[in-house]
């Protein structure tokens, strides 16, 4: 398509997807990328550079194609999230952007939720691994390697809901205590109400995604979380249709628990992936007691949102945490943190998670040998205890880091590992 108010790189090509599905990447292609509001214009250029050096590095580059959300497409396009973003990013298949506000309670609804909801980028993924040097308020966090698949498009969060005090609200109340034959369990007076769809179509791609990349990188098991005990048709329904699915499209490849006991005496066979289940609360203290016996893990939209924040905080927290939203044949990678407004344009806050999520959509290319030296560099700067300010604060005797600092420090390291 053609672009208004956008640039499109002159050098770089797009990525295009073959007849599997699989994506065809260039050794120049065209990445596009959303800074985001507050923090983003600090945290995305640091990015950039860190992840154009280790292109550069591995024989190729990155042709950066700006798009505009949030508070910068106000000002240029007098909206919220144009649709020439959402296209652009349709179109070139790979993206990634800094973080955008959203209020709480009034305003606009999340620009986040509707990007990958536009996209159908269905699942959110996020690595969380330790790095060496990175304080951490566990004593053994480099016991932690996991990767969340959290299912992004349904759930409470599909945004089906009424507000209190309206006539939508009480129609709903009529027809759940009345026609569905509830009675009348819903407190009287003013109730907001929200429905949690969860289907069968949304939970099996969600948990595909999720057994494919464990077969895919060699990874041990495949843990389905949900609270199935309380909502049978809802999250227990998702794990059901998680073992369905294995069972049905993975054949050998794919054991559960107690195929492991009973046939294997607890040891699987290399080369398979072990599907197993937890409800949720258990799952939140096992990230704590039994960390190492984890690995890939498969939760619907809540679940997912609670369990990767609290991951995240074992390995070193939000300035840290990287993620990506995936489709098919699609990948916007974003960090976990948010826009931090209080630290905007500042050049003080850590730009680690937005190159992180770059060193995710680095893996999407197929561009393992980049995503590996940002990792390496990345833990060869924080190691060396060259640090923004968040880590600082928890260390003793480090060099604080302005952001923009801090990415000249990995690039330089970047050089160096290369
Ligand atoms: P936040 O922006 O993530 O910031 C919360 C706190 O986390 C900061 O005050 C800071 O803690 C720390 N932090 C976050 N990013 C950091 C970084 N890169 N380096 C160092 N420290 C970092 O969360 P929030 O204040 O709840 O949300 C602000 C806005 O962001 C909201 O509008 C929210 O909706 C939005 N949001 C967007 C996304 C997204 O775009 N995907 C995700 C989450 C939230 P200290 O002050 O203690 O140092």
């Amino acid at each position: 398509m053609s672009y208004d108010r956008v640039e499109v790189p002159a050098d770089g090509e797009r990525i295009t997807v073959d007849e599997d599905g699989e994506l065809d990447v260039p050794s120049n292609p065209i990445i596009p990328i959303i800074y985001g509001d507050g923090i983003g214009k600090d945290v995305s250029p640091a990015a950039q550079q860190v992840l154009e050096a280790a292109a550069e590095a591995t024989g190729r580059s990155i042709n950066w194609m700006r798009l505009y959300a949030g508070e910068s497409a106000r000002e240029r396009y007098d909206e919220n999230l144009p649709e020439e973003t959402v296209e652009a990013i349709r179109e070139h298949r790979v993206a990634i952007k800094g973080p955008l506000t959203t209020p709480v309670g009034s305003g606009f609804r999340s620009l986040n939720v509707a990007l990958r909801k536009k996209l159908d980028l269905y699942a959110n993924m996020r690595p969380t691994y330790h790095l060496d040097g990175v304080p951490s308020p566990v004593t053994h966090p480099e016991k932690m390697d996991m990767v969340n698949f959290r299912e992004n498009t349904e759930d409470v969060y599909a945004g089906i809901e009424w507000e209190a005090g309206t006539d939508d609200a009480e129609r709903v109340r009529e027809f759940v205590e009345e026609e569905m034959g509830f009675g009348d369990t819903i407190h009287d007076g003013p109730v907001g109400i929200g429905l949690k769809p969860i289907s069968e179509f949304g939970s099996k791609r969600l948990i595909r995604q999720a057994i494919d990349y464990a077969l895919r990188n060699g990874r041990d098991s495949v843990t389905l979380v949900h609270k199935g005990n309380i909502m049978k048709f809802t999250e227990a329904a998702f794990r059901d249709w998680g073992y369905e699915l294995a069972a049905e499209e993975y054949g050998d490849e794919v054991i559960t628990e107690d195929v492991l006991w009973d046939e294997y005496d607890g040891e699987a066979p290399d080369d398979v992936v072990v599907v197993k289940d937890r409800i949720a609360d258990n799952m939140l203290q096992q990230l704590l007691t039994r960390t190492e016996q984890y690995d890939v893990l498969a939760m619907p939209n809540l679940n997912g949102d609670y369990l990767s924040d609290a991951a995240g905080a074992q390995i070193g927290g939000l300035g840290i945490a990287p993620g990506a939203n995936l489709g098919e044949g699609a990948c916007l990678a974003e960090p976990v943190h948010g826009s931090a407004p209080k630290y905007a344009g500042e050049d003080k806050v850590n730009p680690t998670a937005m190159i992180l999520s770059g060193r995710i959509m680095l893996e999407q290319l197929g561009w393992d040998d980049a995503a590996d030296l940002v990792r390496d560099a990345v833990e060869a700067t924080i190691s060396s205890g060259k640090v923004t300010y968040d880590l600082h604060r928890q260390i003793e005797g480090g060099t604080k880091l302005a952001t923009s600092e801090y990415a000249e420090a990995v690039v330089e390291n970047i050089h160096e590992l290369a």
